[in-house]
């Protein structure tokens, strides 16, 4: 193969627009909130002395002194290449499009403004109660419960969008 059929911008938006945590839920990594921070199983020493930057969108291993961009991680947990890391990628921004599309406003923002409503009751509706919250082992299982609660999500707005080309389809004959 000669080159890369991706261009630098689609690169640039897998490894900036894909948040990380999505990608670790994704590869199903083990993760929990510790200390009111994301940690995440390293895939090299197994520990979870780790942590994620949601402004530069890294994953990091504080034991091994390693950080990972999105690629970079499905590479090393997948032992894939670079292209079928970035293949991996682009089906993982297929399934969300309503948050990628929100940095890229179009004429369809009002229907994905609803989509994300629909994540915001989600989450409204396992908002912790004031007693759980010294509770690590509520807090793990609150975590779990929100990465369940986005999958979900993330498939409704699939059938959402499958429905509406459905109807767009049927409307044009
Ligand atoms: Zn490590």
């Amino acid at each position: 193969m000669t080159g890369s059929r991706y261009t630098r911008q689609q690169l640039f938006v897998l490894r900036n627009h894909i948040p990380i945590d999505r990608v670790i839920e994704a590869l199903d990594i083990h993760n929990a909130i510790h200390d009111g921070q994301y940690r995440f199983n390293c895939h090299v020493c197994h520990k979870m002395n780790t942590g994620i930057s949601r402004k530069s969108n890294l994953a990091r291993c504080f034991d091994c002194e390693k950080g990972y961009n999105t690629i970079d991680l499905v590479k090393e947990v997948l032992g894939l290449h670079f292209l079928e890391s970035v293949a991996y990628l682009e089906k993982i921004k297929e399934q969300m499009p309503a948050e990628i599309n929100q940095k890229y406003p179009c004429e369809k923002m009002a229907r994905q403004n609803e989509m994300v409503h629909i994540g915001d009751v989600f989450k409204s509706l396992i908002s912790p109660s004031p007693d759980k919250v010294s509770s690590t082992r509520a807090l793990r299982q609150e975590s779990q419960a929100i990465s369940d609660l986005r999958k979900r999500v993330g498939y409704l707005e699939i059938s959402i969008k499958s429905l509406s080309e459905k109807i767009a389809f049927m409307e044009r004959q």
